[in-house]
């Protein structure tokens, strides 16, 4: 049996015949860029999330930089954040001219809330959680710590669409929140997407202006811009996936509740919902005894896994540049040697899901 772990391929010939439907709907009216699809996106998400403002942008990399530069964050400044996350997190906070000052996980694998404070200087003027694999962090100390400094949250909510602190939808605990649409996330587009959302009319007019060359008009710029639109196709395609989250969030929740049926050994620990928390489980990153082993065998087995990710941020060659080393952050390092994701999307079968399992058993047992 083969297993592999992204549902891309069977996902298009699933959502075939909707897919086309969008792009004849938008195509065909010959206008891409700004029109009512953006709109109507922006509007479903603001819903969805319960935050007041949204803006579709070219990905959630840009979002996380224009939410760093609508906070106003410039060079010589200090941006906290985890060193567990894609490296876009600390790309973005450099690319203003800050520093990305990191701090251990805990053993959820989000940031370690009572490790913030130690690390906050005079230059600190951001905190920026990322919500690993749609794990909301403990976000009632993190917003506390805010409050005693005086320092905004900027949640890094790539992969926090449909997941819930509290009841709470992420991106309503920062002063704003980025999101990717990128094709590996849940809400995802056809190709690179993302979105920010506020509740702050000065920050969504501020990156308003911002995505668009700050054209206030079509011949009146009042700030130098970028061009960072989410394109109406992907709106389109967006607002019909928008639709099908919620029941694909809970597909890949049970399926990590069938893993925990069928796997028989206590030398891989499948990630659980933290208290307070419903995660939405973007990967199923678990915990494995002897992980490289483990991946060469399901490898052997025709069972694709893959490892997000193997390198703690603070190690990679960019951050070393900037003072980081081996032994900064031992938990994260630690736990990257561990960490490995099994296929858990919405087009698994109980079937497959019980080969894999078996393969697991086989190894450890
Ligand atoms: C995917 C991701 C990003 C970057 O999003 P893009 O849309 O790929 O630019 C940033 N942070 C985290 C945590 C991510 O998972």
């Amino acid at each position: 049996m083969k297993v592999e772990l992204i549902d891309l391929k069977k996902r298009y010939l699933d959502e075939k015949k909707e897919l086309l439907n969008c792009f004849q709907r938008v195509v065909g009216k010959g206008s891409l860029v700004l029109t009512d699809e953006l709109e109507n996106f922006e509007n479903k998400i603001t819903k969805y999330t319960g935050a007041k403002y949204c803006l579709g942008l070219n990905s959630g990399t840009d979002a996380l930089m224009m939410g760093l530069w609508a906070l106003g964050i410039k060079k010589g400044d200090e941006v906290i954040t985890s060193t567990i996350s894609f490296i876009a997190s600390a790309g973005a906070i450099f690319h203003l001219g800050a520093k990305p000052v990191f701090v251990d996980v805990c053993d959820d694998l989000n940031i370690d809330p009572d490790l913030i404070e130690r690390s906050i200087t005079s230059k600190t003027k951001a905190i920026m959680p990322v919500h690993w694999s749609g794990k909301i962090c403990k976000m009632d100390k993190i917003k506390k710590i805010s409050k005693k400094y005086g320092i905004p949250i900027i949640e890094d909510s790539a992969q926090g669409i449909g997941s819930y602190y509290k009841k709470i939808h992420s991106g309503n605990f920062g002063k704003v929140s980025a999101f990717s649409a990128h094709p590996l996330k849940n809400l995802n587009a056809l190709g690179d997407s993302g979105f920010l959302v506020t509740n702050n009319k000065k920050i969504y007019e501020k990156v308003k202006l911002y995505r668009n060359h700050g054209l206030k008009s079509r011949d009146n710029v009042v700030l130098f811009g970028v061009n960072s639109r989410l394109d109406s196709l992907n709106a389109e395609v967006l607002s019909f996936r928008l639709k099908k989250l919620k029941n694909i969030i809970l597909k890949r929740r049970k399926n990590i509740s069938l893993y925990k049926k069928y796997i028989k050994t206590n030398k891989v620990q499948l990630p659980n919902d933290s208290d307070n928390s419903y995660d939405s489980y973007v990967m199923m990153i678990s915990k494995c005894k002897n992980r490289n082993g483990l991946k060469k065998y399901l490898n052997s087995k025709g069972v694709q896994s893959l490892i997000y990710y193997g390198t703690p941020l603070h190690l990679h060659k960019a951050s070393k540049k900037i003072g980081y080393k081996k032994g900064d952050f031992p938990n994260s390092e630690k736990i990257c040697n561990q960490v490995l994701s099994f296929p858990h999307h919405q087009y698994l079968t109980e079937r497959e899901i019980k080969y894999v399992s078996q393969c697991i058993n086989d190894f450890y047992g």
